[in-house]
């Protein structure tokens, strides 16, 4: 019983220090817009990159012809071609083929690195079939998504700010402009892209002359697309526990991305094992010892979790399942169970709320926050395994969105899942920046 208390009081510590309650998110969203203004206004302004992306113009769906788009990511890369028909046509056709890049252009130098995609690429146009067909006096044109941060000088050129290796964090970069532009081609009234996949981004249009960093000439379109790089978000206002601290501090980037260790699919499931392997030093949550597995950084998954946190079963077979073949944890009673699920719920909502607050705080910068006179829709095209995958965390991230929102605005906001957006986002956007346009 004296376990069982101690197991409840850190449970109630963790429930209490996570609290995301509706005054604190308005303070996140207020945040992360005062935060956007500061991005926009000088560089390093703020935590936030607000990078500008040199897109300024999205997609309409007339597009018509034959584009080519390379994604480049950590240890493959991606070639694909497809073929539009305007707006009636849409996509005709699509190819698409993805190539492993050999270890040892990884570490090489980037001509070696480049030279080999060259090629690669070059075999890909060879293999171009009988239906995909360039209009009349036109070249071939290429999109380039490239995942790792780049500074860009136009859209067509940029220099590498560093290479980054190991998680993927940092390939949500460009990807998010990629789903903003399929999302834009798909429907037009989408004014902002979110990534929620093993790590998080946003990205949307901003007035050009609402950038006050913006030195150069105006685009004749009045937009440009921001790469808000908002997993680098961090505020006073977020509920950060004694384990968000520790995951932090012995992370590969301690201080950075604060936002996205809290709310990505790459940490929920980190976030878990921490409290958990509290649980067991403090409670012998699983007995005198503490299973070893347990005390292994990130070897509970976020996919583990949320099959945990879905079990509706009467006896929580899977999380039984999952804690012995996850943990080697066997033989668990269902009161330990329902504590572990316990756990994933408090860290899921958490995360999807604080999601939700920054998806509020974009709005607030766009105005689309507060009934507007004209009565547009604002639509937000939403990617990753983690939105996509994690029921309870995408209608919690819904929900809380609409009870921000209220009834009359969230009435005319919609998240629209934009599958695989960013694929073939890249093609649409070399398109819409076609030189023959
Ligand atoms: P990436 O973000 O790496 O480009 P995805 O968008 O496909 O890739 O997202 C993959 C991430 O989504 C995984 O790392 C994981 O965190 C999360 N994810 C995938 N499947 C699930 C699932 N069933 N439940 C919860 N999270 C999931
Ligand atoms: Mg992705």
């Amino acid at each position: 019983a004296k376990r069982w208390g101690r197991a409840d009081a850190v449970l109630r510590g963790l429930e209490e220090r996570s609290a995301a309650p509706p005054a604190r998110l308005r303070q996140v969203a207020d945040a992360m817009a005062v935060e956007m203004h500061a991005g926009l206004a000088s560089e390093g302004g703020s935590k936030l990159g607000m990078i500008i992306s040199y897109v300024d113009s999205l997609p309409s769906g007339q597009e018509k012809g034959l584009f080519y788009a390379l994604d480049l990511g950590g240890t493959n890369f991606r070639v694909l071609r497809v073929q539009l028909g305007g707006k009636e046509g849409r996509v005709v056709k699509q190819e698409c083929d993805e190539i492993s890049i050999p270890a040892h252009l990884m570490t090489g130098t980037s001509q070696e690195l480049f030279d080999f995609i060259a090629a690669a690429l070059a075999k890909f146009v060879a293999s171009e079939g009988e239906d995909f067909h360039l209009l009349e006096g036109r070249q071939r044109e290429l999109g380039f998504t490239f995942s790792f941060p780049v500074k860009q000088s136009s859209i067509a050129s940029g220099t590498l700010i560093k290479w980054t290796k190991g998680f993927s964090i940092d390939e949500t970069v460009n990807d998010t402009i990629g789903t903003l532009a399929g999302g834009r081609y798909d429907d037009n009234d989408v004014v902002a892209a979110v990534i929620l996949g093993t790590g998080t981004n946003a990205a949307y249009v901003e007035r050009a002359n609402a950038i006050p960093k913006w030195h150069g000439l105006l685009p004749k379109s009045g937009d440009m697309v921001i790469n808000m790089e908002w997993g680098n978000f961090r505020s006073s206002h977020l509920p950060l526990t004694e384990f968000d601290q520790a995951l932090d501090a012995e992370s590969l980037n301690p201080g950075e991305q604060i936002y996205e260790k809290l709310i990505s699919g790459m940490y929920l499931g980190e976030i878990v094992r921490r409290v958990l392997l509290k649980m067991t030093e403090e409670a012998s949550l699983f007995g005198d010892d503490i299973p070893p597995k347990l005390k292994i950084p990130f070897i509970l998954r976020t996919p583990h979790m949320s099959m945990m946190h879905h079990d509706t079963s009467a006896d929580l077979r899977t999380v039984g399942a999952k804690l012995k073949d996850v943990l080697g944890i066997q033989g668990t009673s269902l009161k330990t169970r329902r504590l572990v699920v316990a756990v994933c719920d408090i860290v899921a909502k958490r995360g999807a709320r604080l999601a939700a607050a920054g998806i509020h705080g974009v709005l607030k910068k766009l105005g689309r926050d507060i009934p507007g006179s004209d009565k547009h829709r604002t639509v937000i095209a939403m990617d990753g395994g983690l939105y996509e995958h994690y029921t309870i965390f995408s209608e919690t991230l819904e929900n809380t969105l609409r009870e921000m929102l209220g009834e009359e605005v969230s009435s005319s906001v919609v998240i629209k899942l934009a599958n695989d957006g960013s694929g073939i986002g890249a093609a649409l956007l070399a398109a819409a920046h076609s030189q023959y346009l």
